[in-house]
């Protein structure tokens, strides 16, 4: 569904990603996990189109994305949730919910099917004439991944939905996430956590100061002694 062929991505004289190659199937949830710095976030960025990319190609579905804008990938079926949440902290939850579709469709088609969509969170919708501010971290974390799932994506991608959260919270959003990836939906997820992603992962990718050093099966990974070594302390 998704492939990143040879890809550099660079800030001026910071080149944060080189020669990356990733592939993600349909219907599969791939992590990529890496340390902070590593580049994960500047490699989702490129591919919902907020980092241009300096040489190599990303591929959805057969067609090359590099040349789109952002809003063109939303409307072909990528959607993000953001690192840090970045929800509207003024706004209700039903209205962060409703906002995140103005963008990319027309105001009249009818929303509710898309609400019942994050029914997938029962606290939200407890919660949802509730302020976003109000939110304890992990439910603003629901709220950012039930937004994304708004814009009815192919292929959702997922920038540290652990980030900040205490360990029970982070697992808390692990269980949503592993069952919206059991509903069939593709996932791409990049997590510190590793842990936890390799948890909800079918393969995963290991990113080290801007390169993939390793890939492999989640289970894999889990023996690797590389990665248990750097990654999950044992
Ligand atoms: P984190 O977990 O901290 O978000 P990350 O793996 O997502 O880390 P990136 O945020 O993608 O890493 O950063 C990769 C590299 O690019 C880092 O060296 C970072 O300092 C640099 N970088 C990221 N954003 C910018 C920017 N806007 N301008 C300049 N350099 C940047």
């Amino acid at each position: 569904m998704l492939a990143c062929n040879d890809l550099t991505v660079a800030y001026d004289d910071i080149v944060a990603l080189q020669g990356v190659t990733l592939e993600v199937a349909r219907g599969e949830t791939v992590a990529l996990i890496g340390a902070n710095g590593a580049g994960k976030t500047t490699l989702l960025q490129a591919i919902s189109g907020l980092n241009p990319v300096r040489s190599g190609d990303i591929v959805f579905e057969g067609a090359s994305l590099v040349r789109l804008g952002s809003d063109r990938r939303v409307a072909l079926g990528i959607s993000q949730a953001p690192e840090g949440r970045r929800i509207f902290p003024g706004l209700t939850v039903e209205e962060n919910l409703t906002l995140a579709t103005v963008n990319w469709r027309r105001w009249r088609q009818p929303i509710t099917d898309d609400l019942a969509r994050v029914d997938l969170f029962p606290r939200l919708k407890e919660r949802r004439r509730q302020l976003g501010w109000s939110l304890s971290g992990g439910e603003q974390q629901m709220l950012a991944i039930g937004r994304a799932l708004m814009a009815r994506p192919r292929l959702l991608l997922l920038d540290e939905p652990s980030l900040g959260l205490a360990p029970r919270l982070a697992e808390e959003v692990y269980e949503r996430v592993r069952q919206i990836a059991n509903s069939g939906l593709t996932i791409l997820v990049v997590e510190q956590n590793t842990v936890l992603a390799l948890s909800v992962a079918d393969r995963a990718y290991v990113l080290e100061t801007g390169r993939i050093v390793l890939q492999g099966t989640a289970n894999n990974l889990k023996q690797n002694t590389r990665v248990r070594e750097a990654y999950l302390g044992r």
